[in-house]
């Protein structure tokens, strides 16, 4: 499969001027590229004039959504509303929303309400810290599982998930994931994967890795660590260092 590379602008840029802008550059550090897809997950506002703009080569994501589909719930976005603003996918259950309140029920909910509406869930897990033997597969695999379980096998097909090691994660961050430790996720969330939805499920699913990847560590992650594609946070305000990853999932250099 093609590597997905996604960046994650969070709550960036302040202006929408400064958000074409930023996705112009990025659509240009891309414009080459044919062996990678890149998407952008920007603030629900900025998906309509980004859309307008008509990029083939660079897709729209939004960053949350929520699970009814309309109705008294103020300051929440549909799942319909997001794909009609040009999105194709949605980042569900980010470790900055689940610190912020969001629980496995509501995830669950959210990755159905994308796939209903025709949206790609990114459902990121992922563990707080390293902490006694094992723990983090037995977190992650609870994760997965309390997320996805019981979805439907041709739902299961258009997930998209993202391994984000909190402790891995934004400008605190002391380091990113080793390719080992990417390599042991990648392993445990396909095994996962498999034993809820078959093996060729669990293969078409793509796997991302997530937390502080920049243009030095992204080879590393992509043609190493066994994933299939980036979530990349900070790096993907710098459309240069944005595509410079981009390159190298592209060419593997
Ligand atoms: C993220 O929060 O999804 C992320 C990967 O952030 P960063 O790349 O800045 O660590």
């Amino acid at each position: 499969m093609k590597k997905l590379i996604v960046g994650n602008w969070k709550m960036n840029p302040q202006t929408t001027r400064d958000a074409v802008k930023l996705f112009k550059d990025v659509v240009r550090e891309a414009r080459t590229i044919t062996k990678a897809s890149v998407a952008v997950c920007a603030p629900d506002m900025y998906l309509n004039p980004l859309a307008a703009l008509k990029e083939k080569k660079v897709s729209l994501g939004a960053q949350d959504l929520f699970w009814e589909k309309e109705g008294a719930f103020t300051g929440e976005a549909s799942g319909a509303m997001i794909a009609n603003s040009g999105a194709k996918m949605v980042i569900v259950g980010h470790s900055e929303r689940r610190a912020r309140g969001e629980s496995d029920e509501d995830i669950a909910r959210k990755v159905k309400a994308a796939l209903a509406a025709k949206l790609i869930p990114i459902l990121c897990v992922g563990e707080r810290e390293r902490a006694g033997e094992g723990e983090h597969i037995s977190f992650v695999t609870a994760q997965l599982t309390a997320a996805l379980k019981g979805l439907p096998r041709v739902d299961a097909s258009h997930v998209v998930v993202a391994y984000e090691p909190i402790w891995a994660i934004g400008k605190q961050a002391k380091r990113s994931a080793t390719k080992e430790e990417g390599l042991e996720m990648a392993i445990v969330i396909r095994r996962t994967l498999a034993h809820l939805f078959t093996r060729p499920v669990a293969e078409s699913i793509p796997i991302l890795y997530g937390g502080s990847v920049d243009e030095k560590n992204a080879k590393d992650f992509l043609f190493d660590a066994g994933m299939d594609g980036l979530l990349v946070g900070r790096a993907s305000l710098s459309a240069k260092t944005f595509g410079g990853i981009v390159r190298t999932a592209n060419t593997g250099i």
